[in-house]
């Protein structure tokens, strides 16, 4: 999904808005038609791009620029928020994107935040822990005066982690001195203000949208109370999970990507008492491990904990008990599962190849791993996709929870913390699932638009931005 195709669909989701009259009553001919026009013209453009070069002294001496971004994308609903990404593949249309999804996300699960994104272009494995604290020290200096606890406010993302963010807050306390700090960054170790329970928010998240689904929803619907045609078909898709369930037969699932968020969502499922999964595949950027008889999750975890990848050959998959074929690591999308999370990286299931997969149900743990065209492909054919703006939202969530605690200064306990995270999921599952399949309306994904438009929208007119 291109930042070109998510502002295609704020422009469509406006233009329904536009049209539903029940929909901010009060405004109705040419006022309402300007305030829609402003409204959709500030949603579909970015409020500042910033891009700069790193410059980093490699080990060997080498002297290296390498290019760094921000995007502010909008704040209307409160400080500006988003992941730091490091990886080879950034770029800026792709910062922009996931600073617009950042935006929607968090008007989506009512958070006060406005959307943001962070990326680096850095391979990390390639560097040293010297170098990557340089690069995270410098990361701060370029955009410092952009950054603070109550502007913009960074978070770790593919490729980062607490230990960026604790040298991320530490330089930006020397910038700043006398100034608060400890707000200016989420996602930091517990011993440095962090939130217990942060790191396994977002996989956490991600398993608890699909479990409160499929298990909490979709187990308490008849066919003939959702609208007949993919509505009808989706549901189908769920009960079918729950009576393979039910009949003591595995649910089959496989996980693209094992890191942060898919290594905890895989745990998650394979140690689930409510829903009995069998975990058949999982990946990371060098193979797919499949097993159709199961794999060892547990094992891999502990392996990847250590080395921050999977084992790449029989004898590393040997010397940990772990049975499993090696494919490589585009092979994970095409295996016969009944579920997949997506916990790696943008387009994964595009228009070339979504004839070809298999599963009836897609968690978006990763940002926009599937395309616009295989999106609405998928849904077409009947099947599920829990969209990345509800189900990766975990994180932000719990991010927001180590926001407030570092103003008071007081640490939550981790029961606390995931009890709030998955509460408050369970509530914006509600609210999506609820108006999707009761409403008719028209795809999963515009539903989230839908509702994180409404209140986006409501914001700017409140405040008096559309004239
Ligand atoms: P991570 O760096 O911890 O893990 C990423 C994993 O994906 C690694 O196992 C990597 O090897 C694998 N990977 C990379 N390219 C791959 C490919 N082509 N095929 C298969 N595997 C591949 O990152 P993370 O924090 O787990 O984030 C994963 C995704 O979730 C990203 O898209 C990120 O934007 C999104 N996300 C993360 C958070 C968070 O709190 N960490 C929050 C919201 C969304």
């Amino acid at each position: 999904m291109t930042v070109k195709d998510t502002q295609m669909l704020i422009k469509d989701m406006m233009k329904r808005l536009y049209e539903d009259d029940s929909f901010l009553p009060e405004e109705s001919g040419d006022a309402r038609e300007r305030f829609f026009q402003s409204g959709t013209e500030i949603l579909t453009t970015t409020d500042k791009v910033i891009k700069s070069y790193i410059r980093v002294s490699r080990d060997n001496r080498e002297i290296e620029r390498i290019p760094a971004y921000r995007v502010q994308h909008n704040n209307i609903a409160g400080f500006y928020k988003g992941g730091i990404r490091f990886n080879e593949h950034v770029n800026e249309e792709e910062v922009e994107n996931l600073a617009v999804l950042m935006t929607l996300k968090n008007a989506l699960h009512d958070l006060p935040y406005g959307g943001a994104k962070g990326g680096v272009v850095v391979s990390p494995n390639q560097y040293s822990t010297r170098e990557l604290n340089m690069i995270s020290k410098k990361y701060v200096q370029r955009f410092a005066p952009d950054i603070g606890p109550t502007h913009d406010i960074p978070a770790p993302d593919m490729g980062t982690n607490e230990e960026t963010m604790d040298w991320m807050v530490g330089e930006f306390k020397t910038i700043h001195p006398g100034k608060n700090y400890m707000g200016a960054f989420t996602g930091k170790s517990v011993a440095n203000g962090g939130a217990r329970g942060r790191r396994e928010a977002t996989g956490r998240g991600v398993y608890h949208s699909y479990l409160w689904l499929t298990d909490s929803w979709a187990s308490t619907v008849k066919e003939e109370e959702v609208p007949e045609g993919v509505h009808r078909q989706q549901l189908r898709s769920l009960h079918r999970l729950l009576e393979k369930n039910k009949s003591g037969e595995p649910i089959k699932a496989a996980v693209q990507g094992f890191g942060n968020v898919g290594s905890v969502a895989a745990h998650m499922a394979d140690s689930c008492s409510r829903l009995n999964h069998r975990i058949t595949a999982v990946s990371d950027h060098q193979v797919t491990l499949v097993n159709e008889s199961g794999l060892n999750i547990e094992r891999l975890i502990e392996y990847q904990e250590k080395y921050r990848e999977l084992p790449v050959s029989e004898e590393l998959l040997d010397r940990i008990g772990v049975k499993a074929d090696i494919l490589p690591p585009e092979e994970l999308v095409y295996q016969k599962v009944d579920v997949l999370f997506l916990a790696a990286v943008e387009d994964q299931i595009t228009a070339d190849n979504k004839e070809l997969i298999h599963a009836d149900v897609f968690v978006e743990g990763a940002n926009a791993p599937i395309d616009k065209e295989a999106d609405r492909y998928l849904h077409e054919q009947g099947k599920v996709v829990i969209p990345d703006v509800l189900a990766n939202a975990g994180g932000v969530m719990v991010s927001y929870i180590e926001w407030k605690q570092d103003r008071v200064t007081y640490l939550y306990s981790e029961d606390e913390v995931l009890k709030d995270m998955t509460d408050h999921m369970s509530e914006s599952c509600e609210k999506v699932f609820d108006s999707y399949f009761r409403e008719g309306l028209s795809g999963i994904r515009n539903t989230c638009y839908m509702h994180a438009l409404k209140r986006l929208f409501t914001l700017l007119y409140r405040h008096g931005k559309l004239f």
